[in-house]
């Protein structure tokens, strides 16, 4: 009997809509989702680990990824790149389990066009004013930092219309339910009635409202 592939999930969401919270959620509460690890020039933060939070790469090895064609997509976002090791993400599909992709807006437009068994979700603020609050929260970034960050969100956010699905987080657990139903609904083959629930044109008026 042949196993099931497994489904790719991007999950995008403008920095501080807290995805990277969501999606390890998602991964505990299904044994048939994977994470998939990306390769990063960026500098690991104290409370990373390599190989399980990102590969952490020197610039001359991600050239080298590049030139081989190992990634997926890749893309550089606030002066570092990151990417998603094609043969990885493959290798965990072929075992029968759905893979999610935490990764930024341009890499998931990406996606779209080299797998078309990907389903894109998009993750949205409740607002600009409590996605502001959430970045001065978390404490790492710097006031130029985050009003840097702020003002790409502004422009990331209408992607969302580009997306398959798209879910407000507004309420953590409330948001990791609706994304694990998204991932099950899709694995079972009941995309209509998701598409209509987590219509992106929908949830962006209610963020911009
Ligand atoms: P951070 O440096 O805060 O961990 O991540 C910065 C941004 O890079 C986030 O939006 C994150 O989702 C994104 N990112 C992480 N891995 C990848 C990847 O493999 N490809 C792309 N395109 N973006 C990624």
């Amino acid at each position: 009997m042949s196993r099931r592939r497994g489904i790719p999930f991007v999950v995008a969401a403008p920095s501080g809509t807290g995805k990277t919270t969501v999606c390890r959620r998602v991964v505990e509460r299904d044994p048939r989702v994977e994470f998939s690890v990306s390769h990063t020039t960026r500098a690991r933060r104290s409370a990373e680990r390599d190989e399980v939070d990102y590969f952490f790469v020197s610039p001359g090895r991600f050239d080298e990824l590049v030139e081989e064609g190992a990634f997926l997509e890749w893309a550089e976002y606030n002066r570092h790149r990151y990417g998603t090791s094609r043969d990885a993400l493959d290798a965990e599909l072929a075992r029968g389990n759905d893979v999610l992709l935490e990764i930024e807006i341009q890499g998931a437009a990406q996606v779209r066009e080299r797998r078309s068994d990907a389903r894109l979700v998009f993750l949205l603020p409740p607002s600009l004013e409590r996605l502001e609050a959430r970045l001065r929260g978390r404490e790492t970034d710097s006031q130029e930092e985050i009003q840097r960050r702020l003002a790409v969100a502004r422009g990331e956010i209408h992607a969302a219309s580009r997306f398959d699905f798209a879910v407000v987080n507004d309420d953590l657990d409330r948001c990791v339910a609706d994304v694990t139903d998204i991932v099950r609904g899709c694995r079972g083959g009941c995309e209509v009635q998701l598409r209509e629930r987590f219509a992106p044109g929908t949830a962006l008026e209610r963020v911009s409202a």
